[in-house]
């Protein structure tokens, strides 16, 4: 085929384009991770709790545990007085021996094991309720003396007092499968007593980065050149999809160099290369791909920015994705294909998270493209209203600053009005 004909073919769908990703994207197996070592990572099974937390009835506060009916009509003028029959610390439960086996020993007795009627147990927050009292009183509403505390007030049965499985009850399914461990989730596993964890594997990713003109942060500006930035967003991008970076390539403008760097970056799960897939004398990567035994799925989809994006399959089931350089839209494009990709792998909910909106100005587009407007999110009486962040050409990367979602215009749309409803795909982490 000639570059005319191929230009001239009908470009993919933008929905379209995304499901031919999914469909041929596989899911990675999973690997026993140690719980510090998961964060970020992808949970592969379910995680139920063998025991109940708190594992034990305990309180809430720093006071006496008693029994509420010991207090009942306790007030400042009457106060209620208990005899003080042992301490409760954190680790260090006060437990009553039922007489007569444990006669003497440490830590008090009791006919049947139970706080004694008319007793208290000084008890510090988090320490374990000895059995028999229902309520703590908090220290500010006891006075001490000798060996009795005056309790200064009545609270009710259950007060203060934390019961035995209120958190998790034993046998509770506490996390699903697809669920992306975060600190909340690595805290409660560890409360799930699960010293290891059953997690995807993390995709491992191959960049390439392809131009002449790419300089490094460090160098000079010379004539010509352009400061390389997918280098540090795709990277980032993948790093934050729970993907490992497995390699990062540079490649000249040459034919040879190109397929030097694409067969290194396909030595993975996922391969993702940026710029050099557009129809300029200059872009290789389609030719060095095929030859490289890659297979084209889709090249050139109806979206901007993006629209030279490229996607393939290797035989052994690796996919690859070329992404057009400008920064924006290579981070894009990452967005809307590979992102999905990524978590879909690790068996995660493929889709970004969507809120409806009204879009925040008037804004003209070309027919026959969807475009994905870089937005950032105010709330307004209830309503979220999508604003362009900045200026939306596909060189501005200053206008992923601050854009919390992508507002996915449709393709047959040539303008949208201040007020209109719009789909907003959120970005990760935003509104979160
Ligand atoms: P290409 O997709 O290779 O045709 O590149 C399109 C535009 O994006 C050109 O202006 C490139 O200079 C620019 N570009 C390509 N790669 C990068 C990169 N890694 N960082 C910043 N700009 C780039
Ligand atoms: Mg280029």
């Amino acid at each position: 085929m000639s570059q005319l004909t191929e230009s001239a073919a009908p470009l993919v769908e933008l929905g379209e384009a995304r499901r031919m990703v999914l469909e041929r994207t596989p899911v990675l197996g999973s690997v026993g991770v140690p719980i510090g070592e998961a964060l970020g990572m992808v949970l592969a099974e379910e995680v139920v709790a063998p025991e109940p937390v708190p594992a034990e009835d305990n309180s809430a506060m720093d006071g006496y545990a008693v029994r509420a009916a010991d207090i009942a009509g306790a007030s400042a003028e009457r106060p209620a007085v208990l005899r003080v029959a042992g301490e409760s610390r954190a680790g260090a439960p006060h437990r009553f021996h039922p007489l007569p086996r444990y006669r003497g020993a440490k830590g008090g007795n009791d006919a049947d094991g139970r706080l004694p009627v008319g007793s208290a147990i000084a008890i510090s927050t988090g320490a374990v309720a000895p059995a028999g009292a229902d309520a703590v009183v908090p220290v500010e509403m006891t006075a001490r003396r000798n060996g009795a505390v005056e309790v200064l007030g009545e609270v009710p049965i259950g007060a203060n007092v934390r019961r035995a499985g209120e958190d998790i009850r034993p046998g509770e399914r506490v996390l699903a499968p697809g669920r992306r461990i975060g600190p909340a989730e690595l805290g409660a596993l560890a409360l799930a007593a699960r010293a290891k964890v059953e997690c995807a594997r993390r995709p491992r990713v191959g960049i390439a980065i392809t131009g002449d003109e790419l300089i490094r942060p460090h160098e000079p500006m010379r004539p010509g050149a352009v400061r390389d930035a997918n280098s540090f967003t795709v990277p980032a991008l993948a790093a934050q999809a729970g993907a490992e970076v497995a390699s990062l390539e540079h490649a000249p403008d040459s034919p040879g160099a190109t397929r030097d760097a694409l067969a290194k970056a396909l030595e993975a799960d996922v391969t993702v290369i940026c710029g050099g897939v557009s129809v300029g004398r200059h872009d290789l990567v389609r030719s060095a791909l095929a030859e490289l035994g890659v297979e084209e799925v889709f090249w050139r989809v109806a979206v901007r920015p993006g629209k030279p994006v490229f996607f393939g399959v290797l035989a052994g089931g690796g996919i690859v994705f070329g992404l057009p350089g400008n920064p924006v839209s290579a981070m894009v494009t990452f967005l809307l294909f590979a992102r999905p990709a990524l978590l879909w792998m690790q068996g995660q909910d493929p889709w970004p998270r969507t809120v409806e909106a009204v879009f925040g100005c008037g804004y003209a587009k070309k027919r026959g493209r969807a475009e994905a407007v870089r937005c950032r999110l105010d709330e307004d009486r209830g309503r979220w209203i999508a604003v362009p962040t900045k200026e939306q050409g596909s060189h501005v990367l200053t206008s992923m600053l601050g854009a919390e979602g992508l507002a996915i215009l449709p393709a047959d749309l040539t303008e949208i009005r201040a007020g209109e409803p719009v789909a907003v795909e959120l970005l990760p982490g935003a509104l979160a």
